[in-house]
């Protein structure tokens, strides 16, 4: 380790940043993160930094720099576009004792600006050692989602109990224990969900308890979207939740690399379900959903897309709510939706759809869709579950009076490698979803704004991608072989 990370106090600090160029914009927005004492000294500033001048935020030097002001700071970024001029502030802090960074220039600084992901308390340094910046500019993305934004009053709520766990229990391995009870149990998941109430009555309870108890048997169900099949469309907080179960109950959809998620600890249990045959009964889903809250487990119940669109959320979440259990719901993209998107359909689109319409094909569904009326208003109608009963849909639409000439999509397989848009007619749709032995997963899209697809997709693009990466792969062969 070439620099030791240090998390500096600036409140008040006198701070020197010679530039008034974007560069030291940035660099002295970064320490006004903190309160520091802040002097630009620069003939010129932007015009971002003389508003805050002008607003008596930060004081101005409209002087070149010179080596005498140096005595009176404590702390100096040289951000000049002059690098000569800028190792020589570097020499000079160095002479004087005082810190200094210089903007690109890692072997002139004597401390460096790292990467930060900022959920105050909490607060992580990334740096490279000047390497690679941009990798640590994409390890802070990473960081960031991984982290849940509400870490901050997670830190902040344990910091002002602090002195109240102090008093409670005598030792440090007590207090330890407890701090690690409080992080991976019921108490640290209220907070993280943003039920302040609740946790502070789980933390009276905690702390009236026997300080050794194990008291935090109270499990949750977390029911989770986990989107169309594309792992990078799933949620932050799925990916957060998924990480943090310890049962993990997932439907057939959802792909792979998502449960991967998850911690390796955790208990994977399919309840699948294929059409025509379930796997297991929603009914024994609820019950062992139940039974494992109960067992004090985080459940984690993945369902594919949204839960409440065609997910059969709604019962899970009320047998769970019926037995008075904790939960959590998680959107999720919903298949008609990504896949629109991942097709190149507006489901709306100014003078010609102002309207979709979320919809069944299953007809054997106690709802009956209207359909003239889903269609007569210019609306793009997205129907689920629809692969297996193309015809009967086109004669529905055409019986109700639709035009046999209305743009019609099938998107099998939305969002993943294996995505197929089949772009076709009322009329012609059985014929087109035969021909194309169009297959469950699909999405049916119904309506004027349908035809926009022709020009606008893009990612049936992967497998042009794959087929570029052959293309290059002959190129190098070609190359290789001349
Ligand atoms: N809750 C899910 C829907 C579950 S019903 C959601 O919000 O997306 C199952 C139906 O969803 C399938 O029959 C199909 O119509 C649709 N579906 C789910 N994933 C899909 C995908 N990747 N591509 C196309 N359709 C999909």
């Amino acid at each position: 380790m070439d620099r030791l990370p240090i998390f500096l106090r600036l409140t008040n600090k006198a701070c020197l940043v010679v530039g008034g160029g974007i560069v030291a914009e940035r660099k002295i927005r970064l320490l006004q993160r903190t309160d520091a004492d802040i002097t630009v000294v620069a003939p010129t500033v932007t015009t971002g930094l003389q508003d805050q001048i002008d607003k008596g935020e930060i004081r101005h030097h409209p002087h070149e720099y010179n080596t005498l002001f140096i005595k009176d700071f404590w702390l100096l970024v040289a951000a000049t576009d002059d690098a000569v001029l800028n190792r020589r502030m570097a020499a000079d802090a160095d002479a004087a004792g005082k810190l200094c960074n210089v903007v690109d220039d890692n072997d002139a600084s004597s401390f460096i600006l790292p990467a930060i992901v900022d959920r105050s308390p909490v607060i992580i340094a990334i740096g490279t050692e000047g390497n690679a910046p941009v990798l640590a500019q994409q390890l802070k993305a990473q960081i960031e989602a991984w982290i849940p934004e509400r870490v901050a009053a997670l830190a902040s709520q344990a910091g002002r109990w602090r002195s109240l766990v102090k008093k409670r229990f005598d030792t440090l391995r007590e207090r330890r224990r407890f701090w690690q009870r409080f992080f991976s149990g019921p108490i640290a998941q209220h907070l993280l969900a943003g039920r302040q109430t609740a946790a502070e009555k789980a933390m009276r309870t905690e702390l009236v308890c026997d300080a050794n108890a194990k008291s935090d048997t109270a499990g949750e169900a977390w029911i989770v979207g986990a989107g169309p099949g594309d792992p990078g469309l799933v949620t932050l907080r799925a990916q957060q939740l998924i990480g943090r179960a310890d049962v993990v109950l997932y439907d057939r959809l959802v792909s792979k690399p998502i449960l991967d998620y998850a911690r390796k600890e955790a208990d994977f249990i399919s309840v699948g379900k294929r059409a025509g045959a379930q796997a297991m009964s929603q009914d024994e889903i609820n019950a062992l959903l139940i039974d494992l809250v109960r067992q004090g487990k985080r459940v984690c119940r993945l369902k594919g897309g949204d839960p409440f669109v065609f997910g059969r959320g709604g019962e899970e979440v009320k047998a769970l709510a019926d037995a008075g259990l904790q939960f959590q719901i998680v959107p999720g993209i919903s298949a008609a939706i990504a896949c629109a998107a991942y097709a190149g359909i507006p489901l709306t689109l100014r003078g010609v759809s102002a309207s979709v319409t979320l919809a069944t094909a299953t007809l054997d569904s106690d709802i009956d869709p209207d359909w003239s009326r889903l269609l007569n208003s210019g609306d793009t109608l997205a129907l689920y579950m629809g692969a297996s009963s193309v015809a009967t849909i086109r004669n529905q639409l055409l019986r109700n009076g639709v035009s046999p000439e209305l743009p019609v999509a099938f998107v099998e397989n939305g969002t993943t490698q294996d995505q197929r848009t089949v772009l076709t007619t009322v009329g012609a749709m059985d014929d087109a979803a035969r021909s194309n032995a169009i297959k469950s997963p699909s999405i049916i899209y119904i309506g004027e704004s349908v035809a926009a697809a022709k020009d606008l997709q893009w990612f049936e693009g992967q497998s042009r991608a794959e087929k570029y990466s052959q293309l290059i792969d002959g190129e190098f062969v070609a190359v290789a072989s001349m």
